[in-house]
């Protein structure tokens, strides 16, 4: 896989570190865990989206692109990066906020929300949860367009076949790691959310021969959909990669039994997950998507599930300034 074939920008010097995580291991008493620090990309507070961003604003760029949009939920980092990576391009940046949970927009909140003003966003138009979001992106592009804009409209979470790139890139970068460092790991896992990081990731290892399974933890959509969001997001990818195979649908392992009420709402084992991360290795996980993934590795390594495996990557993508808006939650104890 050649990678150089796609236009791109850089946002992060160098790899993001692999860490063992020594008292998170010996808490569990299970395989050795190690972490991908996807954490601590570029762009302002970092996060998975920075990967994406790289391929997506290098397609605005040579599209003659002054303006991005894109669309989240009301504390969506992919808002915030994409927001950053305008501001470092000079590019103006609208935002379409989807209240997933009704009621849950504060104009005043803070985490991502305090972001969104800090970096200057052009304007907000914040919808009900359920509504065409897309549809909505695509009316702002057009206003803007009769005012003789360039509108480029980027999609949730960065995943189409172009912002999944950046996990090629990111598997890619990985597997040169661990060789490097001698580490032989039995299982990566990640969240699964808009699927872009789990296809591309997988995708990444498939187009390498890598046969390490990829376990996606979802956030958001049942087990069915989220599968098929991922494969046919490996189908598209493979497809613009010019592999001669996409990731079988065998390949894509999705739980999702760690959503508890839905999307960004919080569950008992991500306070837990959250709380010992910061307590046992001082890494600050989010409320929204690594905090149910860690809740689900930490309840799946004391189920016995990984008990064949001696030591598994759990792939750090972001999202700690979330927490600054779910405080309440981790008071007490
Ligand atoms: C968006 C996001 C994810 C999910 O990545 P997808 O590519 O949308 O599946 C995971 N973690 C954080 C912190 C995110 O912001």
């Amino acid at each position: 896989m050649n990678l150089s074939a796609f236009p791109r920008r850089r946002y992060t010097a160098g790899a993001t570190p692999i860490e063992k995580l020594e008292r998170l291991t010996a808490a569990l008493g299970g395989p050795d865990i190690y972490i991908k620090r996807d954490d601590l990309l570029g762009l302002a507070a970092g996060g998975n989206k920075t990967r994406k961003l790289e391929f997506l604003m290098a397609d605005a760029l040579s599209q003659g692109a002054d303006t991005v949009i894109t669309c989240g939920a009301v504390q969506s980092n992919h808002c915030r990066l994409t927001l950053a990576a305008a501001a470092k391009e000079g590019l103006r940046c609208q935002l379409v906020l989807e209240q997933r949970v009704p009621g849950s927009y504060h104009p005043e909140a803070s985490g991502n929300n305090f972001l969104f003003h800090l970096m200057g966003v052009e304007a907000l138009h914040v919808v009900e949860g359920g509504s065409d979001v897309a549809g909505k992106m695509q009316e702002v592009a057009a206003q803007l367009a009769a005012q003789g804009r360039r509108p480029y409209v980027i999609p949730g979470g960065g995943s189409n076949e172009i912002g999944a790139l950046g996990y090629v890139a990111c598997a890619q970068e990985t597997a040169a790691q661990l060789f490097d460092m001698g580490i032989d790991i039995d299982g990566v896992v990640l969240t699964s959310g808009s699927a872009g990081t789990h296809a591309g990731f997988l995708t990444g290892f498939v187009g390498q021969n890598i046969p390490i399974p990829v376990t996606g933890i979802g956030i958001n959509r049942k087990k069915q959909a989220q599968t098929d969001a991922v494969h046919a997001l490996c189908q598209k990818l493979s497809q613009k990669l010019g592999l001669k195979a996409p990731a079988e649908r065998e390949a894509v392992v999705v739980v999702d039994d760690y959503i508890g009420e839905g999307y960004s709402r919080p569950t008992a084992g991500m306070i837990e997950a959250v709380k010992l991360l910061a307590r046992t290795e001082a890494i600050l996980l989010d409320p929204v998507y690594t905090g149910k993934a860690m809740a689900g590795l930490i309840d799946l390594v004391r189920k016995g599930h990984f008990a064949h495996a001696k030591s598994l990557l759990f792939l750090h993508t972001g999202g700690a300034p979330a927490l600054y808006a779910y405080t309440d939650e981790f008071w007490g104890d």
